[in-house]
Order: C-alpha cells, then sequence, then structure tokens
C-alpha cells in the first residue's frame, strides 16, 4: 500500500525497458497492423488459472486441519500435495528430509524460541519486523494454543495430536528447462499451520497458489526455456526450518550436472526465489475498536516485498518490480505494491544466497504485524470464513506470478 524507496533512475529503466511489451499487449491498446497475430502464450496460460480450481484446492489442503508440523495431519497433507502434484503431470517429485527438535525455552533476555525468524531484526524502537514503520491503529496479535478457543467439535478433535520432535519430510517438484535446465526459479509457499483452525489462509493460500501454478505449467502444451522448482515449505511456523534445510542440504549442489553428461541438474542454478504466505485477506486497517471490515476492501492490492537489508538487495528489488509489471499486464481484478521490508516468512533463509521476494496480502511487518487480519494465527482462519473476494486477491497473485514468472523463465506454448 505504500510508495517506495525506489530510486526514480531505477523506476525511469524499467518503464522505458517495459514500454515496448505494454504498448503491444496492454489491455487497453489495440494490436498495431505490424504486430502479428500469435497469441500471447502468457494471457493463456494466465486464464488457465480458475476461481473455483484455486478454491478446491485450498479446500483439499483444509481436510487436514491447522497441518502443524510434527503430527500425523502434517504428514498426511505431505503425501496429499504430493499426490495432487503427480495428477498435474509434476511427476518427479522429490523429499527433503530433516530433523526438527524444539527449541529452548527463552531465556530472560527474550531470545530463544522464534528469536531472530527470517535474519531481520527489528532495527529500533517501535519500527515492525523487517525495518518498516508501523502506523495508524494496531490491534492486538498473537498465536492462538488454547484448543477450547476453536468452537467446532470435529475441527478440535482433528487438530488435538501434539507435535512431537524428530523426522520431518517437504515435497517439491519441477518443470525442467528446454535450454537451459541447469537454472531455475523457485516459487513456494509454506504447507504447515498452527491455531487450532484450518490454516485457510496461512498458509493454505500460498500452497495452493504454487500447486495451481505447478498444474499450470506441468501442461503437456508449455514449455520453458529455464526450470521452475515448486517447493511447499515444511515448518515455517516453527522458524522457517524447512526453508533452512533445503538451504543446508541443496546450496552446494548447484548447477552441478549428474551424471556427467546426462544434461540432468538434480539441484539447478538458483535465478530467484518467491515465495506466497497469506493471501487473501485484505480489508485495511483495524477501526479504532480493534474491529475489521467484514469485506475485501476494494482498493486491496497483492504485496510484493523484498529486503532492503539483505545481500541480493539491488537483484531482489528488480525481480519485484518484474512481477509487479507483471501484474499491470496480466492481473484480473487487483494491483500490486513493492515495498522494502520482507520478513518472517520462507524467503528469509534464501535472501542472502540468492534474489528472494515474497508475496502476501498485506506488508508482513507494518501492516499483519499491526494486526490487519484477525484471522492470523486464529481459529476463524477456516476455508468457510473466506469469500469469494478474498479468494479473488488470492487468485490475482496467482496470475502475478505465473505471468511473471513464464516471462523471466521463456515460456511458450506448443500449437
Ligand atoms: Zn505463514
Amino acid at each position: 500500500m505504500r510508495a517506495t524507496a525506489m530510486p526514480l533512475v531505477v523506476l525511469a529503466l524499467i518503464i522505458a525497458s517495459e514500454r515496448p511489451a505494454i504498448a503491444q499487449g496492454g489491455r487497453a491498446t489495440q494490436p498495431s497492423a505490424s504486430s502479428d497475430s500469435t497469441p500471447d502464450p502468457i494471457k493463456i496460460a494466465v486464464a488457465r488459472l480458475d476461481l473455483e480450481k484455486y478454491k478446491a484446492t485450498i479446500k483439499g489442503l483444509t481436510q487436514f486441519g491447522d497441518r502443524r508440523q510434527g503430527t500425523k495431519r502434517n504428514r498426511d497433507a505431505v503425501d496429499w500435495i504430493e499426490a495432487q502434484l503427480k495428477s498435474y503431470g509434476c511427476t518427479n517429485t522429490e523429499r527433503i528430509t530433516y530433523d526438527y527438535q524444539l527449541p529452548p525455552p527463552r531465556d530472560s533476555t527474550g531470545r530463544g524460541r522464534g528469536a531472530g525468524r527470517g535474519g531481520v531484526p527489528r532495527t529500533g524502537p517501535g519500527s515492525a519486523q523487517g525495518g518498516g514503520t508501523p502506523r495508524g491503529i494496531r490491534a492486538r496479535t498473537g498465536v492462538n494454543n488454547d484448543s477450547l478457543a476453536q468452537p467446532d467439535a470435529r475441527l478440535r478433535a482433528l487438530d488435538r495430536e501434539p507435535t512431537s520432535p524428530g523426522q520431518r519430510q517437504e515435497v517439491y517438484c519441477t518443470k525442467v528447462g528446454t535450454t537451459h535446465p541447469d537454472e531455475m526459479y523457485i516459487v513456494s509457499g509454506h504447507m504447515d499451520g498452527i491455531g487450532w483452525g484450518e490454516a485457510a489462509n496461512d498458509d493454505g493460500s500460498g500452497t495452493a497458489l504454487v500447486m495451481e501454478l505447478a498444474r499450470v505449467f506441468s501442461s503437456p502444451d508449455i514449455q520453458t526455456e529455464r526450470s521452475i522448482r515448486f517447493a511447499l515449505w515444511n515448518n515455517e511456523e516453527t522458524g522457517t526450518n524447512g526453508s533452512r534445510a533445503y538451504v543446508a542440504q541443496r546450496q552446494a549442489l548447484q548447477g552441478k550436472e549428474e551424471p556427467a553428461g546426462s544434461g540432468k541438474y538434480p539441484e539447478p542454478k538458483w535465478l530467484g526465489m518467491i515465495q506466497h504466505d497469506m493471501m487473501m485477506f485484505d480489508h485495511g486497517m483495524p477501526h479504532p475498536d480493534g474491529t475489521l471490515s467484514p469485506e475485501q476492501r476494494p482498493e486491496a492490492d497483492v504485496n510484493i516485498e523484498f529486503q532492503v537489508t539483505s545481500k541480493f538487495a539491488a537483484d531482489a528489488e528488480k525481480l519485484a518490480w518484474a512481477l509487479a509489471t507483471a501484474n499491470e499486464k496480466y492481473a484480473t481484478d487487483y494491483p500490486a505494491s513493492v515495498g522494502q521490508h520482507m520478513t518472517n516468512t520462507d524467503s528469509g533463509p534464501f535472501m542472502d544466497v540468492v534474489p528472494a521476494i515474497s508475496l502476501r496480502e498485506n506488508e508482513r511487518g507494518a501492516q499483519i504485524g499491526n494486526g490487519w487480519d484477525p484471522h492470523w494465527h486464529q481459529p476463524t482462519d477456516l476455508y468457510a470464513t473466506f469469500t469469494d473476494k478474498d479468494f479473488r486477491l488470492g487468485l490475482n497473485a496467482a496470475q502475478t506470478t505465473l505471468a511473471g514468472v513464464a516471462r523471466l523463465t521463456g515460456m511458450s506454448i506448443k500449437k
């Protein structure tokens, strides 16, 4: 929702470089006589996203309740996601296996469990996580740990099993590039949740978005020059442990052909990482009494954030604007805004290794952190809580990433 600190000269360069494409294919412009009549493949691919399919995928995830890490319902959800990916044609699924032990409880300094998540500290008194400045009315936030706060007995029973330490798994699959199979973009969300609800928004909405993109890109008639990996992290809610495990296990394997001469690259070089977390609820700032507007606000937007303190900030900012530009051309209902305070999600472990961004319903630090989403980690994060206007914001984020990644990876559609 806020203007960014992007230098004007950079903005001017981006606008200049994008102008020809917008002029040729922009919504308001008739194709000129000189442009050929070939339909825009990105437009065709974006049209294969569908509100009802997106909703059905979110609904499918909620059958496993809050999908808390370290439970059977979480493992069952990983199995279900993998089966869905295979059914879409993303058949080369693989799993990361790692161990998760509960961290020590907080010490008297407040450090310990959950501290330093995302690697970005608060920068000063009164500042938001990730470095932004909180504005306006603030409502309470927190994590519900009370089973009795869930009035639905069926869901209370589904979410009952407590987490246990030990082995964890998370799944990914890959669209292999035709000419550059050794390079890829990572498109991701986190499949675990907390709070004694259904984790429909956090992060069923982001997980379903990634799964829907895997479905569209896996269509047999679609090819990309570069590879795309669709990853559904586990253990985000404990401090991005699943994405950290991926970086720890896979970073050194980047770009290596294995076996030599095979043309196969088990870990293509990372060109960028795009995380999706809480995609649906942008009802604005809390009212003075702490309540929120019941309806999605018409001026809702998709917030694309990079982290200005990260090692790859300049390239992450470029990646953010590439998606914002894709949103302008291809998203049907809601615009995108770019901000510089990405924090508290699985792009954190990547941001000093590769350009990394996150997409959300609001800015994580100064907006969600100020209580703009009353369902966050609450028993009300249910499929039934959200209306089509909410689901449609998530769909617009899907359109944004699909179009942006299609352009970045050189997507085409076979005739
Ligand atoms: Zn989340």
